[in-house]
Protein backbone atom coordinates (compact mmCIF):
# COMPACT_ATOMS: atom_id res chain seq x y z
CA UNK A 1 0.00 0.00 0.00
CA UNK A 2 1.33 3.47 -0.62
CA UNK A 3 1.06 7.26 0.68
CA UNK A 4 -1.43 7.68 -2.01
CA UNK A 5 -3.78 4.99 -0.96
CA UNK A 6 -3.43 6.74 2.69
CA UNK A 7 -4.55 9.83 1.24
CA UNK A 8 -7.92 8.15 -0.16
CA UNK A 9 -8.80 6.16 3.10
CA UNK A 10 -8.27 9.71 5.10
CA UNK A 11 -10.21 11.68 2.47
CA UNK A 12 -13.09 8.67 2.02
CA UNK A 13 -13.56 9.20 5.76
CA UNK A 14 -14.25 12.40 5.67
CA UNK A 15 -16.39 12.23 2.22
CA UNK A 16 -18.59 9.08 3.19
CA UNK A 17 -19.13 9.92 7.27
CA UNK A 18 -16.72 8.06 8.98
CA UNK A 19 -14.22 10.52 10.59
CA UNK A 20 -13.53 13.91 10.95
CA UNK A 21 -11.18 16.52 12.14
CA UNK A 22 -12.17 17.46 16.07
CA UNK A 23 -12.57 21.42 16.03
CA UNK A 24 -12.52 21.46 12.08
CA UNK A 25 -14.06 24.80 12.23
CA UNK A 26 -11.12 26.21 14.63
CA UNK A 27 -8.59 24.73 11.77
CA UNK A 28 -8.62 21.58 14.24
CA UNK A 29 -6.69 19.97 16.68
CA UNK A 30 -3.98 18.04 16.40
CA UNK A 31 -4.49 14.29 16.18
CA UNK A 32 -8.07 14.70 17.81
CA UNK A 33 -10.64 13.08 16.23
CA UNK A 34 -14.49 12.68 16.05
CA UNK A 35 -16.17 9.74 15.09
CA UNK A 36 -18.97 10.85 12.77
CA UNK A 37 -21.99 9.22 11.67
CA UNK A 38 -21.32 5.83 9.89
CA UNK A 39 -17.87 5.70 12.31
CA UNK A 40 -19.54 5.58 15.42
CA UNK A 41 -21.39 2.69 14.03
CA UNK A 42 -18.06 0.33 12.88
CA UNK A 43 -16.35 1.73 15.91
CA UNK A 44 -19.36 0.08 18.29
CA UNK A 45 -19.62 -2.98 16.37
CA UNK A 46 -15.63 -3.45 16.50
CA UNK A 47 -16.38 -3.07 20.45
CA UNK A 48 -18.69 -5.27 20.38
CA UNK A 49 -17.05 -7.94 18.55
CA UNK A 50 -13.83 -7.47 20.89
CA UNK A 51 -16.22 -7.77 23.97
CA UNK A 52 -18.43 -10.81 23.19
CA UNK A 53 -15.15 -12.83 22.60
CA UNK A 54 -13.87 -11.72 26.12
CA UNK A 55 -16.86 -12.04 27.61
CA UNK A 56 -19.42 -13.92 26.28
CA UNK A 57 -17.27 -16.54 25.00
CA UNK A 58 -15.15 -16.98 28.08
CA UNK A 59 -16.42 -17.81 31.32
CA UNK A 60 -13.31 -16.64 33.67
CA UNK A 61 -13.75 -13.37 32.10
CA UNK A 62 -15.53 -10.17 32.91
CA UNK A 63 -15.67 -6.73 32.31
CA UNK A 64 -15.47 -3.59 34.34
CA UNK A 65 -15.76 0.08 33.47
CA UNK A 66 -13.41 1.99 36.09
CA UNK A 67 -13.10 5.25 36.16
CA UNK A 68 -10.39 7.76 33.73
CA UNK A 69 -9.50 9.56 37.09
CA UNK A 70 -7.82 7.50 39.47
CA UNK A 71 -5.65 8.86 42.67
CA UNK A 72 -2.68 10.15 41.69
CA UNK A 73 -0.19 7.68 43.24
CA UNK A 74 -1.24 5.11 41.08
CA UNK A 75 0.58 6.52 38.53
CA UNK A 76 3.79 6.20 40.78
CA UNK A 77 3.29 2.83 41.46
CA UNK A 78 2.75 1.93 38.16
CA UNK A 79 5.57 3.13 37.01
CA UNK A 80 4.51 5.70 34.72
CA UNK A 81 5.49 8.86 36.38
CA UNK A 82 8.90 7.72 36.08
CA UNK A 83 9.27 6.19 33.56
CA UNK A 84 6.42 7.07 30.91
CA UNK A 85 8.90 8.91 29.05
CA UNK A 86 9.71 8.94 24.55
CA UNK A 87 12.71 10.54 23.90
CA UNK A 88 12.16 13.83 22.16
CA UNK A 89 14.40 16.08 19.76
CA UNK A 90 14.42 19.50 18.29
CA UNK A 91 15.65 20.95 15.27
CA UNK A 92 16.68 24.20 15.97
CA UNK A 93 15.90 25.71 12.40
CA UNK A 94 12.54 24.18 12.00
CA UNK A 95 11.46 24.23 15.37
CA UNK A 96 9.96 20.80 14.69
CA UNK A 97 10.18 18.25 17.64
CA UNK A 98 10.65 14.39 16.29
CA UNK A 99 11.45 10.84 18.61
CA UNK A 100 14.85 10.55 18.79
CA UNK A 101 13.94 6.84 18.15
CA UNK A 102 11.84 7.39 15.32
CA UNK A 103 14.35 9.51 13.60
CA UNK A 104 17.16 6.10 14.04
CA UNK A 105 14.22 3.75 12.84
CA UNK A 106 13.56 5.86 9.70
CA UNK A 107 17.41 6.12 9.22
CA UNK A 108 17.85 2.29 9.19
CA UNK A 109 14.87 1.76 6.91
CA UNK A 110 16.22 4.19 4.29
CA UNK A 111 19.81 2.35 4.27
CA UNK A 112 17.82 -0.96 3.93
CA UNK A 113 15.85 0.64 1.41
CA UNK A 114 19.11 1.41 -0.32
CA UNK A 115 20.31 -1.74 -0.70
CA UNK A 116 17.27 -3.08 -2.35
CA UNK A 117 17.65 0.08 -4.63
CA UNK A 118 21.24 -1.19 -5.50
CA UNK A 119 19.36 -4.55 -6.22
CA UNK A 120 16.83 -3.62 -8.63
CA UNK A 121 19.92 -1.37 -10.76
CA UNK A 122 21.77 -4.91 -11.04
CA UNK A 123 18.43 -7.00 -11.72
CA UNK A 124 17.66 -4.36 -14.49
CA UNK A 125 21.31 -4.79 -15.93
CA UNK A 126 22.22 -8.59 -15.88
CA UNK A 127 18.60 -9.69 -16.44
CA UNK A 128 18.10 -13.21 -16.54
CA UNK A 129 21.48 -13.74 -15.44
CA UNK A 130 20.87 -12.12 -12.07
CA UNK A 131 21.25 -13.93 -8.49
CA UNK A 132 20.15 -12.16 -5.94
CA UNK A 133 21.51 -14.18 -3.66
CA UNK A 134 25.07 -14.02 -4.33
CA UNK A 135 24.37 -10.43 -4.97
CA UNK A 136 23.32 -9.73 -1.63
CA UNK A 137 26.55 -11.88 -0.47
CA UNK A 138 29.24 -10.41 -2.02
CA UNK A 139 28.47 -6.99 -3.55
CA UNK A 140 30.68 -4.72 -2.00
CA UNK A 141 28.54 -1.89 -1.66
CA UNK A 142 25.58 -3.58 -0.66
CA UNK A 143 28.16 -5.32 2.11
CA UNK A 144 29.54 -2.17 3.26
CA UNK A 145 25.56 -0.69 3.98
CA UNK A 146 24.70 -3.99 5.75
CA UNK A 147 27.86 -3.46 7.96
CA UNK A 148 26.90 -0.18 8.89
CA UNK A 149 23.28 -1.05 9.57
CA UNK A 150 24.18 -3.68 12.00
CA UNK A 151 26.48 -1.29 13.69
CA UNK A 152 23.51 0.98 14.29
CA UNK A 153 21.32 -0.92 14.99
CA UNK A 154 23.55 -2.63 18.30
CA UNK A 155 24.41 0.86 19.45
CA UNK A 156 20.78 1.54 19.12
CA UNK A 157 18.74 -1.29 20.94
CA UNK A 158 21.93 -0.83 23.45
CA UNK A 159 20.65 3.19 23.83
CA UNK A 160 17.32 1.84 24.09
CA UNK A 161 18.11 -0.35 26.68
CA UNK A 162 20.08 1.88 28.87
CA UNK A 163 18.02 4.84 28.79
CA UNK A 164 21.38 6.40 26.90
CA UNK A 165 19.89 9.65 25.96
CA UNK A 166 23.55 11.42 24.64
CA UNK A 167 24.13 7.69 22.98
CA UNK A 168 20.97 8.31 20.84
CA UNK A 169 21.72 11.78 20.23
CA UNK A 170 25.50 10.51 19.00
CA UNK A 171 23.93 8.35 16.75
CA UNK A 172 21.70 11.12 15.26
CA UNK A 173 25.49 13.07 14.93
CA UNK A 174 27.01 9.95 13.45
CA UNK A 175 24.57 9.24 10.66
CA UNK A 176 23.97 12.91 9.52
CA UNK A 177 20.62 12.79 9.73
CA UNK A 178 18.96 15.41 8.69
CA UNK A 179 15.49 17.31 9.66
CA UNK A 180 13.28 16.45 7.21
CA UNK A 181 11.84 20.28 7.20
CA UNK A 182 14.65 22.42 7.05
CA UNK A 183 17.10 19.55 5.88
CA UNK A 184 19.83 20.57 8.60
CA UNK A 185 21.67 19.17 11.30
CA UNK A 186 21.12 21.90 13.79
CA UNK A 187 19.60 19.36 16.52
CA UNK A 188 19.18 19.99 20.58
CA UNK A 189 20.11 17.27 23.03
CA UNK A 190 17.77 14.82 23.22
CA UNK A 191 15.15 14.95 26.46
CA UNK A 192 12.88 12.84 28.07
CA UNK A 193 9.20 13.72 27.75
CA UNK A 194 6.53 12.19 30.17
CA UNK A 195 3.59 11.19 27.77
CA UNK A 196 0.80 12.08 30.35
CA UNK A 197 -1.70 14.73 30.67
CA UNK A 198 -1.82 16.70 33.73
CA UNK A 199 -4.94 18.10 35.40
CA UNK A 200 -5.93 19.51 38.82
CA UNK A 201 -9.10 18.46 41.29
CA UNK A 202 -9.86 20.99 43.73
CA UNK A 203 -11.41 24.31 43.56
CA UNK A 204 -8.16 26.58 44.60
CA UNK A 205 -5.44 26.42 42.99
CA UNK A 206 -3.29 25.87 46.37
CA UNK A 207 -5.78 23.53 47.76
CA UNK A 208 -6.20 21.39 44.51
CA UNK A 209 -4.28 17.83 43.82
CA UNK A 210 -2.58 17.07 40.47
CA UNK A 211 -4.66 14.57 38.40
CA UNK A 212 -3.10 12.58 35.57
CA UNK A 213 -5.62 11.80 32.35
CA UNK A 214 -5.10 7.63 32.33
CA UNK A 215 -2.49 6.78 29.89
CA UNK A 216 -3.91 2.71 29.60
CA UNK A 217 -7.02 1.92 30.99
CA UNK A 218 -5.20 -1.36 32.90
CA UNK A 219 -4.32 0.73 36.31
CA UNK A 220 -8.05 0.55 36.17
CA UNK A 221 -8.11 -3.45 36.64
CA UNK A 222 -5.18 -3.43 39.01
CA UNK A 223 -6.84 -1.07 41.54
CA UNK A 224 -10.28 -3.07 41.38
CA UNK A 225 -8.98 -6.79 40.56
CA UNK A 226 -9.40 -8.03 44.17
CA UNK A 227 -12.77 -6.35 44.85
CA UNK A 228 -14.14 -8.31 41.42
CA UNK A 229 -12.24 -11.33 42.43
CA UNK A 230 -14.24 -11.88 45.64
CA UNK A 231 -17.55 -10.38 44.31
CA UNK A 232 -17.38 -12.60 41.24
CA UNK A 233 -15.85 -15.08 43.01
CA UNK A 234 -13.66 -16.43 40.47
CA UNK A 235 -10.67 -18.22 40.91
CA UNK A 236 -7.12 -17.60 39.21
CA UNK A 237 -6.88 -18.19 35.80
CA UNK A 238 -9.82 -15.22 35.42
CA UNK A 239 -9.95 -12.13 33.20
CA UNK A 240 -10.82 -8.72 33.56
CA UNK A 241 -11.62 -6.56 30.36
CA UNK A 242 -12.51 -3.36 29.98
CA UNK A 243 -12.96 -1.02 26.91
CA UNK A 244 -12.14 2.73 27.50
CA UNK A 245 -10.81 6.34 26.64
CA UNK A 246 -6.97 6.78 27.03
CA UNK A 247 -4.71 9.95 26.76
CA UNK A 248 -0.77 10.50 25.61
CA UNK A 249 0.10 13.44 24.95
CA UNK A 250 2.31 12.15 21.81
CA UNK A 251 5.39 13.95 20.77
CA UNK A 252 4.52 13.46 17.20
CA UNK A 253 1.17 12.84 15.43
CA UNK A 254 0.47 12.26 12.14
CA UNK A 255 -0.88 9.27 11.15
CA UNK A 256 -4.63 10.39 11.40
CA UNK A 257 -6.42 7.93 13.66
CA UNK A 258 -2.87 5.82 14.41
CA UNK A 259 -1.62 7.90 16.48
CA UNK A 260 -4.06 10.16 18.42
CA UNK A 261 -3.50 12.01 22.02
CA UNK A 262 -7.06 11.07 23.13
CA UNK A 263 -8.24 7.25 21.88
CA UNK A 264 -9.78 3.86 23.41
CA UNK A 265 -8.32 0.86 24.45
CA UNK A 266 -9.53 -2.51 24.55
CA UNK A 267 -8.02 -4.31 27.21
CA UNK A 268 -7.91 -7.77 29.11
CA UNK A 269 -5.29 -8.30 31.96
CA UNK A 270 -5.04 -12.02 32.61
CA UNK A 271 -4.40 -13.00 36.27
CA UNK A 272 -2.45 -16.40 37.01
CA UNK A 273 -0.17 -18.47 38.96
CA UNK A 274 3.36 -17.19 39.13
CA UNK A 275 5.33 -19.68 36.71
CA UNK A 276 2.77 -20.17 34.46
CA UNK A 277 3.01 -17.07 32.17
CA UNK A 278 5.08 -18.65 29.19
CA UNK A 279 2.24 -21.06 28.62
CA UNK A 280 -0.33 -17.86 29.22
CA UNK A 281 2.26 -15.88 26.95
CA UNK A 282 1.56 -18.54 23.82
CA UNK A 283 -2.17 -19.04 24.76
CA UNK A 284 -2.99 -15.17 24.49
CA UNK A 285 -0.83 -14.74 21.30
CA UNK A 286 -2.52 -17.43 19.34
CA UNK A 287 -5.93 -16.66 20.56
CA UNK A 288 -5.50 -13.12 20.01
CA UNK A 289 -4.31 -13.67 16.60
CA UNK A 290 -7.28 -16.02 16.00
CA UNK A 291 -9.47 -13.37 16.85
CA UNK A 292 -8.05 -11.28 14.22
CA UNK A 293 -8.47 -13.41 11.12
CA UNK A 294 -11.80 -14.80 12.24
CA UNK A 295 -12.83 -11.30 10.58
CA UNK A 296 -12.07 -12.43 7.83
CA UNK A 297 -8.72 -10.06 6.61
CA UNK A 298 -6.25 -12.09 5.35
CA UNK A 299 -3.67 -13.46 7.11
CA UNK A 300 -0.78 -12.14 5.21
CA UNK A 301 -1.61 -8.56 6.63
CA UNK A 302 -0.15 -9.88 10.67
CA UNK A 303 2.76 -10.25 11.87
CA UNK A 304 4.22 -10.98 15.38
CA UNK A 305 7.04 -8.73 16.30
CA UNK A 306 9.10 -9.66 19.48
CA UNK A 307 9.89 -6.82 21.55
CA UNK A 308 13.87 -6.80 22.68
CA UNK A 309 13.50 -3.95 25.16
CA UNK A 310 10.77 -4.84 27.39
CA UNK A 311 8.71 -2.17 28.92
CA UNK A 312 9.71 -1.41 33.07
CA UNK A 313 6.90 -3.78 33.85
CA UNK A 314 7.40 -6.95 31.79
CA UNK A 315 9.30 -10.29 31.39
CA UNK A 316 8.23 -11.19 27.29
CA UNK A 317 6.20 -8.74 24.89
CA UNK A 318 5.12 -8.79 21.59
CA UNK A 319 3.02 -6.90 19.05
CA UNK A 320 0.61 -8.06 16.49
CA UNK A 321 1.50 -6.06 13.59
CA UNK A 322 -1.06 -4.68 10.77
CA UNK A 323 0.12 -3.94 7.39
CA UNK A 324 -1.51 0.12 7.31
CA UNK A 325 -0.70 1.97 4.40
CA UNK A 326 2.46 2.91 5.89
CA UNK A 327 4.23 -0.30 6.65
CA UNK A 328 3.82 -2.67 9.06
CA UNK A 329 3.09 -1.16 12.56
CA UNK A 330 1.50 -2.26 16.00
CA UNK A 331 -1.79 -3.01 16.51
CA UNK A 332 -1.99 -5.10 19.67
CA UNK A 333 0.46 -5.63 22.27
CA UNK A 334 0.58 -8.52 24.28
CA UNK A 335 2.62 -8.26 27.24
CA UNK A 336 3.59 -11.05 30.28
CA UNK A 337 3.17 -7.95 33.37
CA UNK A 338 5.07 -10.32 35.48
CA UNK A 339 3.17 -9.53 39.45
CA UNK A 340 4.92 -5.96 38.78
CA UNK A 341 1.54 -3.97 38.82
CA UNK A 342 -0.02 -5.39 41.81
CA UNK A 343 3.11 -6.10 43.78
CA UNK A 344 3.52 -1.90 43.63
CA UNK A 345 0.22 -0.81 44.40
CA UNK A 346 0.43 -3.26 47.23
CA UNK A 347 3.61 -1.49 48.68
CA UNK A 348 2.45 2.05 47.62
CA UNK A 349 -1.18 1.34 48.93
CA UNK A 350 0.23 -0.18 52.82
CA UNK A 351 -2.84 -2.50 51.63
CA UNK A 352 -2.73 -6.55 51.45
CA UNK A 353 -3.85 -7.13 47.75
CA UNK A 354 -2.81 -11.41 47.67
CA UNK A 355 -4.84 -14.12 46.35
CA UNK A 356 -6.09 -16.85 48.12
CA UNK A 357 -5.71 -19.54 46.25
CA UNK A 358 -7.78 -22.61 47.70
CA UNK A 359 -5.78 -25.18 45.56
CA UNK A 360 -2.51 -24.23 47.13
CA UNK A 361 -4.23 -23.05 50.30
CA UNK A 362 -1.64 -20.14 50.21
CA UNK A 363 -2.10 -16.38 49.06
CA UNK A 364 -0.03 -14.63 47.03
CA UNK A 365 0.23 -11.82 44.11
CA UNK A 366 -0.83 -13.50 40.50
CA UNK A 367 1.39 -12.69 37.68
CA UNK A 368 -0.31 -11.27 34.97
CA UNK A 369 -0.99 -11.83 31.27
CA UNK A 370 -2.25 -8.78 28.97
CA UNK A 371 -3.68 -8.24 26.08
CA UNK A 372 -4.01 -4.26 24.74
CA UNK A 373 -6.02 -3.09 21.36
CA UNK A 374 -6.44 0.23 20.04
CA UNK A 375 -10.21 0.96 19.02
CA UNK A 376 -8.34 3.27 16.29
CA UNK A 377 -5.57 1.47 15.09
CA UNK A 378 -8.27 -1.50 14.80
CA UNK A 379 -10.85 0.56 12.59
CA UNK A 380 -7.86 2.09 11.03
CA UNK A 381 -6.73 -1.76 10.05
CA UNK A 382 -9.86 -2.94 8.73
CA UNK A 383 -11.02 0.28 6.79
CA UNK A 384 -7.61 0.53 5.13
CA UNK A 385 -7.64 -2.96 4.38
CA UNK A 386 -11.25 -2.90 2.80
CA UNK A 387 -10.88 0.28 0.70
CA UNK A 388 -10.46 -0.54 -3.07
CA UNK A 389 -11.41 1.09 -6.31
CA UNK A 390 -12.21 -1.52 -9.09
CA UNK A 391 -13.36 -1.53 -12.55
CA UNK A 392 -16.79 -3.02 -13.46
CA UNK A 393 -18.32 -4.44 -16.48
CA UNK A 394 -19.08 -1.13 -18.34
CA UNK A 395 -15.66 -0.11 -17.41
CA UNK A 396 -16.58 2.50 -14.84
CA UNK A 397 -14.85 2.21 -11.59
CA UNK A 398 -16.79 1.97 -8.33
CA UNK A 399 -15.58 2.31 -4.83
CA UNK A 400 -15.99 0.08 -2.46
CA UNK A 401 -15.89 -0.97 1.28
CA UNK A 402 -15.64 -4.45 1.38
CA UNK A 403 -15.64 -4.48 5.46
CA UNK A 404 -15.81 -7.88 7.21
CA UNK A 405 -20.36 -8.44 6.48
CA UNK A 406 -21.06 -8.60 10.09
CA UNK A 407 -18.75 -4.72 11.38
CA UNK A 408 -20.29 -2.99 8.31
CA UNK A 409 -22.04 0.05 9.99
CA UNK A 410 -25.57 -0.71 8.09
CA UNK A 411 -26.59 -4.52 6.94
CA UNK A 412 -28.63 -3.16 4.97
CA UNK A 413 -30.18 -0.36 2.54
CA UNK A 414 -33.71 -0.51 1.64
CA UNK A 415 -33.84 0.84 -1.66
CA UNK A 416 -37.56 1.79 -3.94
CA UNK A 417 -37.01 1.35 -7.44
CA UNK A 418 -38.93 3.94 -8.36
CA UNK A 419 -40.24 6.79 -5.72
CA UNK A 420 -44.03 6.45 -6.44
CA UNK A 421 -46.56 3.90 -6.82
CA UNK A 422 -46.24 3.02 -3.06
CA UNK A 423 -42.75 1.59 -3.60
CA UNK A 424 -41.63 3.64 -1.11
CA UNK A 425 -44.27 2.75 1.65
CA UNK A 426 -43.78 -0.80 1.13
CA UNK A 427 -39.77 -0.46 1.42
CA UNK A 428 -40.58 1.36 4.50
CA UNK A 429 -42.78 -1.20 5.83
CA UNK A 430 -40.10 -3.93 5.34
CA UNK A 431 -37.70 -1.80 7.17
CA UNK A 432 -39.43 -1.67 10.06
CA UNK A 433 -39.42 -4.85 10.47
CA UNK A 434 -36.12 -5.50 11.13
CA UNK A 435 -34.74 -1.98 12.11
CA UNK A 436 -34.04 -2.84 16.20
CA UNK A 437 -32.61 -6.30 14.60
CA UNK A 438 -30.30 -4.73 12.25
CA UNK A 439 -28.79 -1.84 11.66
CA UNK A 440 -30.67 -0.52 8.67
CA UNK A 441 -30.58 2.83 6.27
CA UNK A 442 -33.32 3.83 3.28
CA UNK A 443 -32.73 5.78 0.56
CA UNK A 444 -35.20 6.89 -2.64
CA UNK A 445 -32.87 9.82 -4.20
CA UNK A 446 -31.55 9.63 -7.83
CA UNK A 447 -31.11 6.68 -10.05
CA UNK A 448 -30.64 3.04 -8.13
CA UNK A 449 -27.15 2.82 -9.61
CA UNK A 450 -25.86 6.07 -7.73
CA UNK A 451 -27.26 4.87 -4.87
CA UNK A 452 -25.28 1.23 -5.10
CA UNK A 453 -22.65 3.18 -5.54
CA UNK A 454 -23.12 5.42 -2.14
CA UNK A 455 -24.02 1.89 -0.34
CA UNK A 456 -21.03 0.55 -1.61
CA UNK A 457 -18.94 3.28 -0.35
CA UNK A 458 -19.87 2.78 2.79
CA UNK A 459 -19.92 -0.99 2.79
CA UNK A 460 -23.26 -1.77 3.54
CA UNK A 461 -23.26 -5.71 2.57
CA UNK A 462 -27.19 -5.98 0.90
CA UNK A 463 -28.86 -3.89 -1.07
CA UNK A 464 -32.83 -4.63 -0.95
CA UNK A 465 -34.59 -3.60 -3.58
CA UNK A 466 -38.36 -3.23 -4.36
CA UNK A 467 -39.61 -3.21 -7.21
CA UNK A 468 -43.18 -3.30 -9.11
CA UNK A 469 -42.86 -7.11 -8.82
CA UNK A 470 -42.77 -6.56 -4.94
CA UNK A 471 -46.33 -5.51 -4.93
CA UNK A 472 -47.27 -8.76 -7.07
CA UNK A 473 -45.69 -11.50 -5.15
CA UNK A 474 -44.26 -10.50 -2.10
CA UNK A 475 -40.75 -10.65 -3.76
CA UNK A 476 -37.45 -8.70 -3.49
CA UNK A 477 -34.02 -8.17 -4.70
CA UNK A 478 -30.97 -8.92 -2.51
CA UNK A 479 -27.71 -7.50 -3.93
CA UNK A 480 -24.44 -8.59 -2.52
CA UNK A 481 -22.13 -5.73 -1.81
CA UNK A 482 -19.18 -7.61 -3.47
CA UNK A 483 -19.89 -9.81 -6.12
CA UNK A 484 -22.79 -7.36 -6.82
CA UNK A 485 -25.03 -10.05 -8.29
CA UNK A 486 -28.53 -10.01 -7.27
CA UNK A 487 -31.18 -12.80 -5.77
CA UNK A 488 -34.77 -12.55 -5.94
CA UNK A 489 -36.15 -14.08 -2.09
CA UNK A 490 -39.39 -13.57 -0.59
CA UNK A 491 -39.50 -10.99 1.89
CA UNK A 492 -40.34 -13.37 4.87
CA UNK A 493 -36.91 -15.18 4.05
CA UNK A 494 -35.47 -12.47 4.76
CA UNK A 495 -34.85 -12.13 8.13
CA UNK A 496 -33.19 -15.67 7.80
CA UNK A 497 -31.30 -14.72 5.06
CA UNK A 498 -29.33 -11.81 6.93
CA UNK A 499 -29.28 -13.76 10.67
CA UNK A 500 -27.27 -16.45 8.73
CA UNK A 501 -24.70 -13.65 7.19
CA UNK A 502 -24.46 -11.09 9.33
CA UNK A 503 -25.20 -11.65 13.02
CA UNK A 504 -22.12 -11.34 14.88
CA UNK A 505 -23.56 -13.88 17.77
CA UNK A 506 -23.94 -16.61 15.30
CA UNK A 507 -21.00 -15.35 13.30
CA UNK A 508 -19.28 -15.82 16.98
CA UNK A 509 -20.94 -19.57 17.83
CA UNK A 510 -19.74 -20.47 14.50
CA UNK A 511 -16.30 -20.02 15.29
CA UNK A 512 -16.02 -17.04 13.22
P1 LIG B 1 3.46 2.65 20.01
O1 LIG B 1 4.78 1.92 20.16
O2 LIG B 1 2.88 2.58 18.64
O3 LIG B 1 3.49 4.04 20.59
P2 LIG B 1 2.71 1.44 22.46
O4 LIG B 1 3.63 0.27 22.49
O5 LIG B 1 3.06 2.64 23.26
O6 LIG B 1 2.42 1.87 20.94
P3 LIG B 1 0.81 0.19 24.16
O7 LIG B 1 1.21 1.01 25.32
O8 LIG B 1 1.21 -1.24 24.10
O9 LIG B 1 1.26 0.95 22.82
O10 LIG B 1 -0.77 0.34 23.99
C1 LIG B 1 -1.60 -0.71 23.58
C2 LIG B 1 -2.35 -0.39 22.31
O11 LIG B 1 -3.00 0.88 22.40
C3 LIG B 1 -1.45 -0.27 21.08
O12 LIG B 1 -1.20 -1.54 20.52
C4 LIG B 1 -2.28 0.59 20.17
O13 LIG B 1 -3.23 -0.20 19.44
C5 LIG B 1 -3.04 1.50 21.12
N1 LIG B 1 -2.39 2.82 21.18
C6 LIG B 1 -1.32 3.18 21.92
N2 LIG B 1 -1.03 4.47 21.73
C7 LIG B 1 -1.95 4.95 20.85
C8 LIG B 1 -2.19 6.23 20.28
N3 LIG B 1 -1.44 7.28 20.58
N4 LIG B 1 -3.23 6.37 19.41
C9 LIG B 1 -4.01 5.31 19.10
N5 LIG B 1 -3.84 4.08 19.63
C10 LIG B 1 -2.83 3.89 20.49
Amino acid sequence: MSSEHFKKIISHSKEYGFIFQSSEIYDGLSAVYDYAQNGVLLKNNLKEYWWKSMVHLHENIVGIDSSIFSHPTTWKASGHIDAFNDPLIDNKDSKKRYRADNLIEDYITKCESNILKEQKKQEKRFGEKFNKETFLKTNPKVLKIREHINQISLRFSNALKNDDLIELEKIIVDCEIVCPISGTKNWTDVKQFNLMFKTQLGATESSSKVLFLRPETAQGIFLNYLNVQKTARMKIPFGIAQIGKAFRNEIVARQFIFRMREFEQMEMQFFIKPGTQKDWYKYWKKTRLDWHLSLGIDKSFFRFHDHEKLAHYADAACDIEFNFPFGFKELEGIHSRTDFDLSNHEKYSNKQIKYFDPIENKKYIPYVLETSIGVDRMFLAVFSSSLVSEKIDDNSERVVLKLPKIIAPYKCAFLPLLKKDGLPEMAKEIKEKLKLKFSTTYDDKDAIGRRYRRQDAIGTPYCITVDHQTLDDNTITVRDRDSMRQERIKIETLEHFLNNSLDINNWLLKGG
